[in-house]
């Protein structure tokens, strides 16, 4: 067994992660006066939230009528009816006060010329129950809106007294044998000193894993560390084959281009100089969903009308806008495109290309944030002492299609319900229960396990391997043959695990440890992507499958749930809540079960 010394930490409440929806659940949880403690591998307004530009949606009609059941309306169309109704109403309903509640924390909005909160139109987001114009509904602080929220929440999560424990890596959860989680296993990165965390309640808010993948939008401290955490507890990852691509990535860098590019009046044309949206979705164009807007971005460039020397990719036009509104509502995204493209967006287009940028999927939960483990008696059994919030859960809210501006809703509207559930469920006045010691051990087993790795294989060269293979193997476009092949090349990949080669030996900023620990991490949550996307035989929102073109409710209305071990994957499926959480009439509208029909705009 390794000996290692370690400090313990005792805690009403350990979040790990600070982006958007761990600080949100930090300040929820310290303003009870709950002791909470955050940890983060990266400093708070470092996390990928900070990145996110375009807004967050809510139903506040600052620019035209709006109301909650338009948006759970199109979320739940959104979805293409994977996500579980009773969070989506949630989510929808609960969302103009948790940015009310943002405003009055501080984050600067953009403002109209009332003096209100300033709001865009972003794809997907409609009026009348989908069947009206296109709404503006998502609200916005410049293009710079993450940045905004997060270092707001970092400041009042401050003010509220929650201690943050900065650049420290969570390894592992402490595990009971009963299956309690009573805490997690820490390493601190710039001193190399160990602890663990004791809580009566822990949060994982580690965010997504695009990591996995070669080409993604996501900050390279995106790799699903909360997905491995769970997977080797025994636990479950859900829905991991819906992967989103982003339809404005810059062509070569991956760099994102918000879709507020397109809600401000952009529009993506092919080397015909043709606006071809107009043909896939007369309805909505360049508005319509994500999924489809991707997918049309490969038909074109399939068919051969894709533009550059390659004809490989699309370009986005900003060049009609007037210069001013570019400089006052796009700013940050005319510097990107200026510096990975070289582009001067008043004058040319971006050259652009669909791009890894978000996991619907992940650690399964309630509405309340409570990390579910699915059984064949009880489909919605919840496992103690642990929640998950943000992108490395699943609420569902998303299913197997995101509305862009409504994950930075998610992160606030879970990150808050997470902490009125702790406030409920944890008792502050009890003592500190005695960690289950094996468990313990176990994390610092493997810890030193990999340190002292001296197998055939670099770190860097295997998660190469993994993220070629995930790009080329479960694509936009899937096929029964590819997604074959990409299992198993996948498999063979994770086995390869066991031969890695790590040469710092050191505990103090070892990044060659940590990217290794990491590796073990996305790894998990890669498998049960590729091996969830070939066992589902149809195409559903991101998930599409040319052998099996349409959508199959019958059989596939359901959840995916993936127990990874090694290379394994075994796969078991739940069903997907369909009622609302009320029935009542309100405002006029009564709430009733939406029926799924074809998704087109
Ligand atoms: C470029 C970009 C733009 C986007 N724009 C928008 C937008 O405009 N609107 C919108 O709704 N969505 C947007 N999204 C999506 C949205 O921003 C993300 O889904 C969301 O920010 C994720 O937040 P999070 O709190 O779950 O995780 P993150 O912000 O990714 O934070 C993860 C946290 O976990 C910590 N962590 C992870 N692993 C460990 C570990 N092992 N130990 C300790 N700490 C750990 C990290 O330090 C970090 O603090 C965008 C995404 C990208 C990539």
């Amino acid at each position: 067994m390794a000996a290692y010394d370690y400090e313990i930490h005792d805690y009403d409440v350990v979040v790990v992660g600070a982006g958007g929806a761990g600080l949100r659940a930090t300040l929820g949880m310290a303003e009870q006066g709950l002791r909470t403690a955050c940890v983060t591998k990266v400093f708070p307004t470092r996390s990928h939230t900070v990145a996110a530009q375009g807004g967050i949606a809510a139903s506040l009609s600052n620019m035209g009528p709006d109301n909650w059941q338009w948006h759970m309306y199109d979320t739940v169309k959104g979805s293409d009816w994977l996500g579980d109704t009773d969070a989506m109403e949630y989510l929808a309903r609960e969302a103009p006060k948790a940015v009310y509640e943002l405003e009055h924390y501080g984050v600067p909005f953009s403002r109209t010329e009332e003096g209100k909160i300033y709001q865009r139109p972003f794809g997907g987001h409609t009026t009348e129950f989908g069947e009206g114009p296109a709404v503006q509904r998502t609200c916005a602080a410049a293009d710079r809106t993450g940045h905004a929220i997060l270092h707001t929440l970092y400041g009042q999560s401050v003010k509220n007294n929650a201690e943050f424990y900065i650049e420290y890596f969570a390894i592992d959860l402490v595990m009971s044998d009963d299956g309690v989680c009573q805490g997690v296993v820490c390493w601190k990165l710039d001193d190399g000193t160990c602890h663990v965390f004791n809580a009566k309640m822990v949060v994982l808010a580690t965010g997504g894993y695009g990591r996995a993948y070669f080409s993604a939008t996501s900050a390279h401290t995106c790799t699903g560390d909360g997905g491995g955490m769970v997977a080797r507890a025994g636990l479950a990852m859900q829905d991991m084959e819906f992967v989103q691509f982003h339809p404005t990535g810059i062509y070569g860098s991956g760099c994102l281009i918000t879709e507020g590019a397109r809600g401000e009046g952009g529009y993506l044309s092919n080397s015909e100089g043709e606006r071809f949206m107009e043909r896939y979705a007369p309805q909505y164009k360049d508005l319509a969903p994500r999924d489809y807007v991707s997918r049309s971005m490969t038909m074109e460039i399939r068919e051969g009308r894709g533009v550059g020397a390659e004809g490989d990719h699309i370009h986005l036009n900003l060049n009609h806008l007037p210069a001013e509104a570019l400089a006052e509502r796009l700013p940050g995204i005319s510097e990107s495109a200026r510096i990975f493209a070289g582009v001067d967006v008043t004058k040319e287009p971006i050259p652009v290309l669909p791009t890894v940028h978000y996991n619907m999927g992940g650690i399964p939960t309630n509405y309340w944030g409570e990390v579910v483990n699915p059984t064949k008696k009880d489909p919605h059994a919840i496992v103690p002492g642990l929640m998950a919030v943000g992108e490395a859960g699943c609420a569902s809210v998303h299913g197997a299609n995101r509305l862009g501006s409504n994950s930075l809703i998610d992160l606030v509207v879970f990150g808050r319900a997470a902490a009125i559930r702790a406030g409920q469920v944890v008792d502050a006045e009890a003592p500190a229960a005695e960690m289950n010691q094996g468990s313990v051990d176990q994390a610092f087993d493997r810890f030193d396990g990999l340190r002292h790795a001296d197998g055939g294989v670099p770190t860097a060269e295997l998660r190469l391997e993994m993220q070629k293979t995930m790009q080329a193997d479960a694509a936009v476009f899937r096929t029964s043959q590819t997604l074959a092949e990409g299992v198993e090349r996948m498999t063979a990949i994770a086995g390869k695990l066991d031969d890695l080669k790590v040469t710092d030996r050191s505990l103090v900023w070892n990044s060659d440890l940590m990217e290794t620990l990491e590796l073990t991490n996305l790894m998990p949550n890669a498998l049960a992507t590729i091996v969830g996307a070939e066992a589902r035989k149809e195409s559903r929102g991101a998930h599409a499958h040319e052998d099996f073109t349409t959508r199959d409710d019958k059989k596939w209305r359901v959840h995916t749930v993936a127990h990874v071990d090694g290379s394994k994957v075994t796969l078991d499926y739940r069903p997907v809540v369909q009622d609302p959480l009320t029935t009542e009439a309100e405002g006029g509208i009564s709430l009733k079960r939406i029926e799924p029909k074809a998704r087109t705009f």
